[in-house]
Formats: C-alpha cells, structure tokens, sequence
C-alpha cells in the first residue's frame, strides 16, 4: 500500500478541481440562491472547492423530487433481485473508484490515507454490497391466525428519508444510512457534514451511474442549521436517520415531534468504558487497545474507549505499556501510505479539544503523553496523542472531546468497575479484559451499552447491529435490524370461506 504515490493522485484531483454542487434529480446543481461556502482541508489549511450551501428552499426542492421518485414506484417497485443487482454495480463502482475517494476523503478530513482506502472505502462498498446482497433474501410473514383467516406482515419502505451525517467517517455513516435506507426501496436525501461534504456528493454521482434512478439518492451540502434543521422540520420526510452529537440529536426530535412526527432515528455520541482487570489475559494485547482505539481516526470516533479503568494493582505497569503505543500514533502527513495519526477535521475542533486539554491540566490530572498542538509549520490542525490520569469528576472524563485524548483511573473491586463504567449519559460501547469467564459475562450483562467488547476491543462486522443506550441514541446501524428503521409493518387480513 506505502507504495501507492497519494500525494501524485491529490496533486491530479486537486488540479481536476471538486465540484461541491448538490446532487439532485441525478445532476449537479447550485444552491437555490447560489450561495456557497469553503471547503477547507485540515492538512495545511488551504481552500479545495466552493460548496453549495443548500437551505429551506433546495430542501423543499429534493423532497419534492424525492417524493415523486417514491410515489411514481421507479425504484421502490422494482424487484428486491434488481434492485440487488443495482446495489452491487454501486459498491463495484466504489471499489474501482476506491483511490480516488480515499484521496478525497484525506483531503477532506484528515484522517490517513491508508485507513481511509482500507477501511472507510472498503467498509461503504461492503455495507453497500452486503445489504444489496440481503434484500432478496428476507421474507415476510404469516400470522398464526385461526382457519377462516389469512394475515398478512409485510414490510414497505417508509418513504422519504432523510439522512444526516457527521464528519468522522463521512463514507461510512453515509453508507450505514443509504444502503438499508435503498435497499428496502425508499427514496433519500443525504445531508453530509458542512466539514467533509466531497466524497458523499461523489456516491450520488456513482449510484446514477450504477442505475439507481434519477431522484432516488440525493444530497444537499449545507449547514446543520439551515439544510439540517429544514429536513427535521420538513412536512413530507417520513423518516430522519441521523449520527451525530447528542444535543443536535435532541433538537432533532424535537422537530420531528413538532412537524410531521417522522420516524427519528438516533446514532449519538459516546464516552466509552475500557476496564482492565490484573487478571487480564495479555496485558500487552490490553494495553495496545486501549491505546491503538482511542488514538486511531485521530480519536474521532463515536465508539473509542476514552475512560480507561485499571485495576490498581497493575496501574503503574499497565499505565507505562499504553503509554509505549503513544509513538506509533505520532501525527504525521495523511498522505503519506504509513502514517497512522491524520490532523484533526478542522480548526473549531482542534481548538475545542485543546480546550478539553487544558481542563484536564487546570483541574489537576496528571499529563502522562502528548497535550500539545504539533506540526504547526505545515498550516494543518495536529493535535500529539494525549494521556492523562484523571479523577472520575473531572471534565475529561464525564464529557465527549472527539480527539485523541484518553483518560485513565483506577478501581478496587468489580461492583466499583461496573459503577464507574455506567456513571455516565453515554451508553455506546464498553471492553472488559479478564481471564474470568463469569466475571467477564458478569460484567458485561451489568454495563449498560450497546455493544460490550470481551478481551478485544476490535472486532466489528456488518452482520452486527451498532447502537447506543441511554444519550447514545435509539435504533441501531448495520446488521438486518437496521431495515427496521426504513420500513414499516403492514398487516393485511384476508377472509376466507371454508365453507
Ligand atoms: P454534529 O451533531 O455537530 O453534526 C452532525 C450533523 O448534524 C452534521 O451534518 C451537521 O451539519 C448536522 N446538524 C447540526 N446542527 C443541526 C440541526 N440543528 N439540525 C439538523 N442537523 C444539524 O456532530 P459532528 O460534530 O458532525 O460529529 C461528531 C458527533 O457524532 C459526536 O458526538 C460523535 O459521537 C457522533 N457520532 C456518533 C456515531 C454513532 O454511530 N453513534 C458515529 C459517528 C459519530
């Protein structure tokens, strides 16, 4: 892979220039009144394009669009087997196209070029492909009704969709969204972030080109409070699928609620619990996952464990083995193929989890790596791998930051472990490291979260539903489950006469 030239193929896009314009009715078109904004690229500050900046009026526009494509049946009523086939061809598509969106996504958000290539694209062809795959295999349902009867449980698409994503893994969210949201025939408008709008504005463009049917797919660039709020408030989405921040996820059903009552679906932030027990069955396997997850994505990721909980008898030695991964996660250039720490998604972030930094310093946790900004000279939005040990009440600890700092504490006894774990509003993911199987099970059926990882903290497949308790949202991305959120039950009862 370190052999790939990527900063050739930036230098060649860049040149070709991006074409920031919303995608609807299968082409490119301006915002309603022409306006734009910057599309900035975290790596050294420079402008790559001008983007529409999409609101009420573009809103109203892609929902008409979009309901016209769903009533008139253009996709919706086509084969479960076609519109398996057409999804194929798209997720094909992405994967001959897969340098070039991997590229696009760097430029766009920081995150390295070689994860970008091996995990976001490769993760949206496969969720694309696997629930293409799935559609013309689920069957509806018969009820066990009495003799003289015949029920009917079928599942329609709901409708209109509108999908809204954050900017941490912009292929990625989009693709847990469109493809359950495609494959049960609905018709979707994507709102990607206003921080990585490119390489969603370049799926709309494949999908057409696969087949899918002017109008079906969507996307508006734009702002949260102007594209964003309108899709909430809009009378004819029948259904809001969103990832993002817990306090926009609640404005988000409140408008829901106050609008049409559309289905709101909600993939909010995390604050997740790592605890490590002394009896742990590789220390070292513990100790590079507590590091490698928290630091990975530049520590961008909804589902990183950033409380980190260790047994006090093993704190000094566990401490200094997670401490030893903080150099392989030295920032460096994104498009270099062997950096594994990209630059933060743009300035208001970086600036935001500086800020979490100095907390975390003025409230007297103990700096044990990073803390600083670094590669400044180049322009871009760096930010060194950060530890602390940290105190359960400190600012660090109980709030989401959204950038590579872990926060570690020590517990005595199990019941203390599970308690800390749950002290919090999160409810996304948790780990627990322990040679015990009961304890481990024990812990695991104790911790309030939607998935709870056992002696690993990577494994992850499409079959597997991802979701959060608690302020971590409701419904769940991935797996069969999520085609629950794009349909709805009908039940159809049949007389029949056995006279
Ligand atoms: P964010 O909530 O600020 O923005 C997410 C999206 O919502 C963006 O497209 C934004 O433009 C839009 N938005 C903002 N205000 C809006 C409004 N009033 N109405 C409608 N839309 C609005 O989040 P972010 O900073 O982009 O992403 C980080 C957050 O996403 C973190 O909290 C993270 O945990 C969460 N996240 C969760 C998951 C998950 O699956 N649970 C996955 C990835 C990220």
């Amino acid at each position: 892979m370190s052999s790939i030239n990527w900063k050739e193929k930036a230098t060649a896009l860049k040149a070709a220039g991006f074409d920031g314009r919303a995608f609807v009715n299968g082409a490119r078109v301006a915002a309603q009144d022409g306006a734009t904004f910057d599309c900035i690229s975290p790596l050294d500050g420079s402008k790559l394009t001008d983007v529409a900046r999409c609101q009420k009026a573009d809103v109203d526009a892609a929902v008409k669009v979009a309901r016209a494509a769903f009533e008139d049946g253009r996709w919706a009523h086509l084969s479960p087997k076609k519109r398996k086939e057409t999804l194929i061809r798209f997720a094909d598509l992405i994967v001959k196209n897969a340098h070039e969106l991997a590229v696009t996504e760097t430029l766009d958000m920081g995150k390295p070029v070689s994860n970008a290539l091996a995990v976001d694209v490769n993760a949206a062809q496969n969720t694309i492909r696997w629930f293409g795959e799935a559609i013309d295999k689920v069957y509806d349902e018969v009820a066990p009704t009495p003799r003289d009867s015949l029920a009917l449980i079928t599942r329609e698409a709901v409708g209109v969709v509108a999908a809204i994503v954050p900017w941490n893994y912009p292929l990625l969210m989009t693709s847990w969204k469109i493809a359950p949201a495609l494959a049960t025939g609905n018709c979707v408008i994507l709102k990607p972030s206003e921080k990585s709008p490119l390489t969603a504005l370049r799926l709309a463009e494949l999908a057409l080109e696969a087949g899918i049917p002017a109008g079906v797919f969507n996307v508006l660039p734009g702002y949260g409070h102007e594209a964003g709020a309108a899709l909430a408030e809009h009378m004819d989405v029948d259904c809001i699928a969103f990832t993002g921040s817990t306090a926009v996820g609640q404005r988000i059903m409140q408008a829901a609620a106050a609008s049409n009552l559309k289905r709101a679906w909600m993939e909010l932030g995390g604050k997740s619990p790592n605890i490590v027990f002394a009896d742990a069955p590789d220390l070292d396997a513990a100790a590079a996952a507590a590091a490698g997850n928290v630091f990975y994505n530049q520590g961008e990721s909804c589902n990183a464990p950033t409380r980190l909980y260790v047994e006090a008898s093993i704190k000094d030695e566990f401490m200094a083995k997670v401490a030893a991964h903080v150099a392989a996660f030295t920032p460096a250039d994104p498009l270099e193929g062997d950096t594994s720490m990209g630059a933060i998604v743009d300035d208001i972030q970086m600036n935001s989890v500086l800020k979490y930094i100095e907390s975390g310093k003025n409230e007297g946790a103990q700096l044990i790596a990073g803390g600083s900004r670094t590669r400044i000279e180049t322009g871009g939005y760096f930010i060194e791998p950060t530890i602390f040990v940290a105190e359960p009440h400190m600012t660090i600890v109980r709030e989401e930051i959204f950038g590579p700092v872990l926060a570690a504490m020590t517990f005595d006894t199990e019941d203390q472990a599970i308690a800390l774990a749950n002290d919090t509003i999160y409810g996304l993911q948790a780990a627990v490291w322990t040679s015990n199987v009961s304890k481990a099970l024990r812990v695991a059926r104790a911790i309030k979260a939607g998935t709870v990882h056992v002696n690993q903290y990577n494994d992850d497949d499409i079959t597997v539903p991802f979701g959060g308790y608690k302020q971590s949202g409701n419904g769940r991305d991935k797996s069969l489950h999520a085609l629950d959120k794009y349909t709805e039950l009908k039940t159809t009862w049949i007389k029949i006469d056995n006279a």
